[in-house]
């Protein structure tokens, strides 16, 4: 019997019909160049992180478990020199007591504003989660209860950088740029790490000393440099997302100039103590292999969103990215026009997870949404969105974001269970799956 033949039972066994399997192996059978590609990228990343574990001398009783202050915590200080090497910083924090992506920016943020400075978003609004940390929807303990001011810059029509009207905003109070690489779940396009560079280069020639802060979240290892390579002093993201390679189950990281990491320290620790003290507890050993892992994990996370953009595209709908352009987070969005095609698509990504597989996702009132949402989630670590994941608001275009996979293969069955379930309902056009 043929390996194809065997894959073709596995996958009916698994709920997957020769039709929906035979597109899906069409449309990978497509992308083998496009995935070389990808394996390049991970493969150059996997030896970035293995050099810097090296230098800094890695070894078994960095795994060991501190407790208490944990001062000279070994483990923890030899991680922290890794990240600075990995992401050519001079500095890191990366740290179990960040407890979320939001909490490292926030952190970032009111460590290196004072009262009387301005924030400047060039890049138009950031993460939802932001406008309370920033205040612009009022919120208790935002920069600007403590007088830190904030304005923002829209993209051009065209998606470009407004050059005019970053040059307009910038004034003898802007101290700090904040720049999102991911476009989140807003539907623009994600920046390039050369972009975040331009946009970097342009601003400190109008202000050399603006500290340049980019939201690094869903996009480490996916190109070969990262914004801390083109100019920026800080970036910042989360270790349930890219860096944690699926196995760190809480954390966070800042990495940067020496001068904006001891600031981000003395505000999550204390003044006075900084660095020197937090536990790493018995996370650590889990935050250096799933640093190690990262670039496999997220190269799995890259193939799924692109596998699904083409399956998706074939079958006549919009997607962002589209199924051909190059990729700078892992992020895909596809517009599924009706809400029975989203709850369809959601309760396949669920079927096809390795935990909680046999619940049926629901669309709620989740705080903070105007309409409802549905979530498709069946991960190991709790709300991580490095292991496949699928969400989306019951309101048009009905698009469903979708992201992660801790493997491609799995990444692959979730979605063409997704599909699956589509066409089970006669949600899709079956003759554009010939
Ligand atoms: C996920 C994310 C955040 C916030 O991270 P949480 O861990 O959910 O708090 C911020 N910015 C971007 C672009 C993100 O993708």
């Amino acid at each position: 019997m043929s390996t194809t033949m065997d894959l073709t039972a596995v996958y009916k066994q698994m709920g997957i019909c020769e039709p929906v399997y035979a597109f899906g192996k069409k449309i990978a059978d497509r992308l083998e160049s496009r995935f070389a590609q990808i394996d390049a990228v991970a493969e150059y990343n996997q030896l970035k992180i293995i050099a810097a574990m090296q230098k800094n001398r890695v070894s078994a009783e960095c795994f060991h478990t501190s407790s208490g202050y944990g001062y000279n915590d070994l483990g923890r200080d030899t991680l922290e020199a890794v990240y600075a090497d990995v992401f050519h910083t001079e500095d890191a924090l990366v740290r179990p007591q960040i407890t979320c992506g939001t909490h490292a920016l926030a952190l970032a943020l009111m460590s290196n504003l004072r009262p009387g400075d301005e924030l400047l978003s060039p890049v138009g609004k950031p993460y939802d989660t932001l406008e309370e940390v920033i205040g612009i929807r009022p919120s208790k303990g935002s920069l600007a209860e403590y007088g830190i001011t904030y304005r923002q810059v829209e993209f051009l029509e065209d998606g470009g950088f407004d050059y005019d009207g970053i040059r307009a905003a910038i004034n003898e109070r802007t101290k700090m740029v904040t720049i999102q690489r991911s476009k989140g779940y807003l539907m623009r396009k994600t920046l390039s790490v050369a972009q975040i560079g331009e946009l970097i280069s342009f601003i400190k020639g109008i202000k050399p000393d603006i500290i340049c802060m980019v939201d690094n979240c869903y996009g480490e290892f996916v190109e070969m440099t990262e914004p801390s390579d083109v100019g920026a002093d800080m970036i910042v993201g989360s270790l349930i997302k890219n860096p944690g390679g699926g196995l760190a189950p809480i954390g966070g990281y800042i990495a940067g100039t020496r001068a904006c990491v001891e600031n981000a320290a003395y505000r999550l620790t204390s003044p006075g103590l900084g660095k020197e003290v937090g536990a790493s507890l018995s996370v650590i050993q889990s935050f250096y292999q799933g640093l190690f892992q990262a670039p496999l994990v997220v190269s799995g996370a890259l193939k799924g969103a692109i596998f699904a953009a083409n399956l998706y595209e074939n079958l006549g709908f919009q997607v962002l990215p589209d199924g051909s352009e190059s990729r700078h987070d892992i992020i895909q969005a596809i517009a599924l026009e009706t809400p029975e095609r989203l709850c369809a698509f959601c309760e396949g990504i669920q079927a096809g997870a390795p935990v909680d597989s046999y619940v049926t996702p629901e669309p709620w009132d989740m705080p903070g949404y105007d309409s409802k949402v549905i979530m498709a989630a069946g991960a190991f670590v709790q709300g991580s969105s490095i292991e496949l994941s699928a969400d989306g608001p019951l309101k048009e275009p009905y698009n469903v974001y979708f992201q992660g996979g801790l493997t491609w293969h799995h990444a692959k069955f979730g979605i063409l269970m997704s599909l699956q379930k589509l066409y089970d309902r006669n949600l899709v056009n079956k003759d554009l799956m010939c």
